[in-house]
């Protein structure tokens, strides 16, 4: 793995949207670039679908409409690294490193910052509000990827968080089988397993990531007994196609992961250049809806700005006339279908 160096890109055609060496030091300078030798040798030129999404972009800068924390994350936050918005589940911090910096990334304000990772003492305030709030039963580590922590790191905050009895399950989020899949190792899926039921949910945005290295990947997690699900990021270029979607959603499945979530991009300060329209994702859906098999639709979701939290957005269209309901189906056909009137309701 290497932080950013020319010779790899020199390769690439420097063209792409006006952008030269120069370009990319100056963004370099204000938001850290890093690859691995593994995702770069995907890349077959920068305006290419995984060029886009890990070579820095001049309108990076040039967002000026944007926040840097829309989701209000900061101010959801009651202890250091922990993110608390729904009353049954936390999003813990647990890195600020990944092997590769998206573009498009949620968390550009935090990631590959001189910010200090997790500390003893962050860990053990966090995994103390955990233990003083019953409720919470699902605890989501992210960062920054997780799985850039070394196995004993990891190791201990998964022992933290089992030690607490009411936390039902643990989910991971990680790109790290689709940007460093050579870190998904025996031993890695061995000590994971020793947590279950712990959940992992990658981060694969198109079919070109669907290799035999990430394959791989996901098969060591998959036969761990780790169920594994997907959240896709709807980026302008990379994948706003029904075409590319129906391809991704069906690589996944045939690798085992289950298409979870689709994601509007959030309004993250620098990402402007890669947001779609709403109506292109319902498009989407409903480009896979019925078309496909049910497995390979995902939940096409907004997070909301301000912490109000992910609202999931249908293309179907229901007309209620009292218990009549006339429903649009995935071809285009209305059909009436006749309600019960429930005296509970
Ligand atoms: C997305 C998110 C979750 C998890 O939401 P699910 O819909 O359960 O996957 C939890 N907390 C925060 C702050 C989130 O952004």
């Amino acid at each position: 793995m290497y932080y950013f160096n020319y010779t790899n890109i020199n390769r690439c055609n420097t063209d792409y949207n006006n952008n030269t060496i120069d370009h990319y030091d100056l963004v370099a300078a204000r938001y850290p670039v890093k690859l691995t030798d593994y995702y770069a040798s995907l890349v077959t030129s920068a305006d290419d679908a995984i060029g886009k999404q890990c070579l820095p972009d001049i309108r990076e800068l040039e967002d000026e409409e944007q926040k840097s924390d829309p989701l209000s994350e900061s101010s959801l936050s009651p202890v250091p690294g922990l993110i608390h918005r729904y009353p049954d589940r936390v999003v813990l911090l647990v890195s600020n490193r990944c092997p590769v910096y998206c573009r498009f990334c949620m968390r550009k304000r935090h990631v590959g910052s001189g910010e200090v990772p997790m500390t003893k003492e962050i860990l053990d305030t966090a995994l103390r509000y955990i233990q003083e709030h019953p409720a919470i039963h699902d605890v989501i580590l992210s960062g920054g990827d997780p799985l850039m922590l070394a196995d004993a790191s990891l190791a201990t905050i998964l022992d933290g968080i089992r030690a607490i009895p009411h936390v039902a399950i643990i989910r991971i989020g990680t790109r790290v089988p689709v940007t460093f899949p050579e870190r998904i190792t025996g031993d890695l899926a061995d000590l994971l397993k020793r947590y279950h039921p712990l959940y992992i949910n990658t981060h694969f945005n198109h079919p070109d990531e669907i290799t035999a290295a990430s394959r791989r990947a996901c098969n060591l997690l998959a036969d761990a007994g780790i169920p594994l699900g997907n959240q896709t990021v709807l980026l302008k270029g990379v994948n706003d196609s029904v075409e590319i979607m129906r391809r991704l959603m069906a690589g996944l499945l045939a690798i085992r992961v289950k298409p979870y979530y689709l994601h509007q991009m959030d309004l993250v300060k620098g990402t402007a250049h890669f947001r779609t329209s709403v109506l292109t994702g319902l498009k989407i859906i409903a480009g896979l809806r019925g078309h496909n098999s049910g497995l390979a639709v995902p939940h096409y979701v907004i997070d909301l700005p301000g912490g109000k939290g992910k609202v999931a957005l249908l293309p179907d269209d229901v007309r209620f006339d009292g218990n009549l309901l006339t429903i649009r189906t995935y071809t285009g056909e209305w059909v009436q279908y006749g309600d019960i009137i429930d005296p509970q309701e």
